[in-house]
């Protein structure tokens, strides 16, 4: 009722001009990019996180395209070991700049991995779980670990679970190389050195540190975009369970196992 009489005011007559032309020049229907699994979700996206209109849980589980996302860019191949690679723009205009002022100082980077969404890692998850794809020394999960909760830890010491990977967000990428060996020496090791000096200027982190006390092993190649990753891994603080890692082959692992908070919530302190 006060609005409507503020309104009716000679200042609140310019007021109401002023949000008619707001809600016509911004007010933008939300483009609400569909689920991949047919399935509808009841729960109203917060307005506060950079989901894009996908709704936050199913945004942080990767349930998306993000071809589709109009959050998302593809990855312009001079920055890309491939094509079709997709990041979040604010995420890939960060690593743009990060990039560029490496190769100032002759450093290259390339991104080798960018968003996974939660059906792309199903398939790499699967294929360790049932022994398409061999782990390190040429083993069988599917033969040799016939324990289901061991078979799901040696997969998570370098893939994680559908629905639990940062990768799904957008803000995360591997970067030149999958070996810590590569970052050791050499070029490798300077293009890291690089990284820890200067990768907080440009807002990333690497979650996959040595010395925490639970999660994937060391990932030197795996960089995070914090303005963005941020609010995403409060938000799985807050509403992400163990319960609603479901969907794939050893998903009844996840509660045992403790994904969300061990694995999710494993990472950096400074990356938090
Ligand atoms: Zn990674």
């Amino acid at each position: 009722m006060n609005f409507i009489i503020a309104l009716l005011s000679p200042n609140g007559l310019k007021s109401g001009v002023i949000l008619m032309v707001c809600s016509i020049l911004f007010c933008k229907p939300k483009l609400i990019p569909p689920l991949l699994d047919g399935t509808t979700s009841t729960l109203v996206s917060d307005q506060s996180l950079p989901t894009g209109g996908v709704d936050t849980l199913t945004y942080v589980m990767g349930k998306f395209d993000p071809a589709e996302h109009p959050s998302f860019s593809q990855v312009p191949l001079i920055y890309a070991s491939r094509s079709g690679m997709y990041l979040r723009s604010e995420a890939l205009e960060a690593f743009i700049n990060m990039s560029t002022a490496a190769t100032r100082e002759g450093i290259h980077l390339k991104i080798i991995s960018a968003t996974r969404n939660f059906y792309a890692q199903k398939n790499i998850w699967e294929d360790k779980w049932n022994g398409r794809r061999l782990v390190e020394n040429g083993q069988n999960l599917a033969i040799t670990t016939p324990d289901p909760i061991k078979r799901a830890l040696k997969i998570l010491e370098y893939s994680s679970m559908p629905g639990s990977s940062r990768h799904h967000w957008g803000t995360d990428m591997d970067l030149n190389a999958l070996e810590n060996a590569y970052f050791s020496a050499g070029e490798g090791k300077k293009i890291y050195d690089w990284l820890v000096k200067h990768g907080h200027e440009f807002g990333f982190c690497q979650p996959y540190t040595a010395g925490r006390l639970s999660g994937y092993h060391v990932e030197k190649w795996h960089w995070s975009y914090m303005p963005v990753a941020r609010p995403l891994t409060d938000y799985c603080l807050n509403h992400l369970h163990n319960e609603a890692i479901q969907g794939f082959d050893g998903a009844q692992t996840a509660s045992q196992i403790n994904i969300v908070e061990d694995y999710v919530l494993g990472i950096n302190q400074q990356c938090k």
